[in-house]
């Protein structure tokens, strides 16, 4: 049997580069599922498979055997009609940056470790700090780990908060206050999916002790943005958490950006460029008001204190976890690649592909628009159905492979909808999906 070869080191692109063309190789062999592979849970049972055989098949063959497998049974986040989730498709430059990283391996707990990706990560951070207008910013692993900083941040600050969110606030929130031994999060009625400021001014009165609030910028089920400034001012003394996990690209484009008027006067914001911004999972990013503190810590063999006066930048304090991947690498390449602009350009066409899906929706007599989009989210459904038909329309064109819908529950009914994601979308590319579920 061959010996495996490593990645990195000198020698290591050549084992990499050969291995990368069996790869690619076997996608483009591979038959393509479509949006969804077509059967339910059935069609991609594995379970004859031994992953674990006691004598190893080669690389070759199970790069090859599986990359196929991978390939048939996926869903295709290219696909316009696979728009159920914040789940993009990753730009090209990003997927093969992350190559690099993964070759490469620097680990971001210590500069022993990364020297070059902890100095590009610093850089990166700051970049990103200054497009929300503020002092600092870490990367995280998305917008549940985003939202956890925040309301640690927050108890850091205050001892003891109590969190308060819209009713559309994403789950991870009242995780995060679980998991930190804080109150259920008192929830703020919401209209048109954006947290009420008079019910969150109610609320607020009626509390005795600090308060962390959580305002939403792109609610998963819609993409409704809360108003920040004016949360802002009614809440002038709690810390002021964005989730901008879907929201937060905007920020790149400057006709859109004003949607997240008042970000730069929250303590901390979340945003996720694996949802816009076209990244590889994962690839979130926490900014805040002030310089963070709340996370250091020493580990003698990581950053010892003499280390540290030596002039060898201490990192453990930029995360919660230890080992962690460089994603900043893939973002940094991207944002260099295609610059504020260009990222802007691509979340400006799928909000105007929304829009235009929207204009359909309006137009069909068989379907009703629930709200026009804020951002590239349309949530719709058709006339006369009840929730067990909606549900079931969404679940047939899973099973038979026509398309990824998602679904949402909003003001006590349920919807279906298209989150537009794909870069270069177009409102045309969606008819005939809308008329499939209006019949
Ligand atoms: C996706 C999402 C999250 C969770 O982010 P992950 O990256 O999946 O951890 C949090 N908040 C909102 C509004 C989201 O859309």
């Amino acid at each position: 049997m061959q010996v495996s070869m490593l990645a990195g080191g000198v020698a290591g692109t050549k084992p990499v580069r050969e291995l990368v063309t069996v790869a690619l190789d076997a996608m483009a062999a591979a038959v393509p599922a479509g949006p969804v592979p077509r059967g339910g849970p059935a069609a991609v049972v594995a379970a004859d498979l031994d992953l674990l055989p006691d004598v190893g098949i080669g690389e070759v063959p199970a790069l090859d055997q599986l990359s196929r497998l991978l390939v048939a049974g996926s869903v295709d986040p290219t696909h316009p009609w696979c728009a159920a989730h914040l789940h993009g498709p990753p730009l090209a430059v990003a997927a093969a940056a992350d190559l690099v990283a993964s070759i490469l391996n620097p680990s971001m707990d210590s500069w022993d470790q990364a020297p070059s990706a902890s100095e590009l990560e610093r850089v990166l951070t700051r970049a990103l700090a200054r497009l929300v207008g503020h002092d600092d910013a870490l990367i995280t692993s998305g917008g549940t780990e985003s939202n956890l900083l925040g309301l640690l941040m927050a108890r850091e600050r205050f001892g003891w908060v109590q969190p308060v969110c819209g009713r559309t606030a994403h789950h991870s929130v009242a995780r995060a206050a679980w998991l930190l031994g804080l109150p259920e999060p008192l929830l703020v009625d919401c209209e048109d999916g954006r947290l009420r400021v008079d019910h969150l001014t109610e609320l607020l009165a009626g509390l005795d002790g600090p308060a962390v609030v959580v305002a939403t910028a792109g609610t998963t089920d819609t993409g409704a943005v809360d108003p920040i400034a004016r949360i802002r001012a009614a809440a002038p003394d709690a810390w002021l958490h964005v989730d901008a996990a879907y929201g937060g690209a905007v920020l790149f484009s400057d006709r859109l950006a004003p949607l997240l008027d008042g970000v730069a006067d929250a303590d901390s914001v979340g945003m996720d460029l694996h949802k816009f911004g076209w990244q590889p999972i994962a690839a979130g990013v926490f900014t805040s008001r002030r310089p963070l503190s709340a996370l250091d810590v020493t580990a003698d063999y990581l950053n010892a204190a003499d280390d540290t006066e030596a002039g060898l930048p201490d990192l453990l304090g930029r995360s919660l976890r230890t080992s962690r991947r460089p994603d900043a690498f893939k973002i940094a390449v991207t944002l260099r690649a295609l610059g504020r602009q260009g990222i802007g350009l691509l979340v400006e066409q799928c909000c105007a592909a929304a829009a235009g899906v929207a204009d359909l929706v309006d137009a069909h007599p068989g379907l009703t628009l629930w709200a026009r989009p804020e951002l590239s989210t349309v949530v719709f459904r058709p006339v006369g159905a009840d929730d067990a038909e909606v549900a079931a329309i969404r679940r047939e064109l899973l099973d038979d492979g026509t398309a990824v819908l998602g679904r949402a529950a909003v003001d006590g009914r349920l919807w279906l909808k298209l989150t537009l994601l794909r870069p270069g979308a177009t409102a045309p590319e969606y008819a005939d999906l809308l008329d499939l579920v209006a019949s």
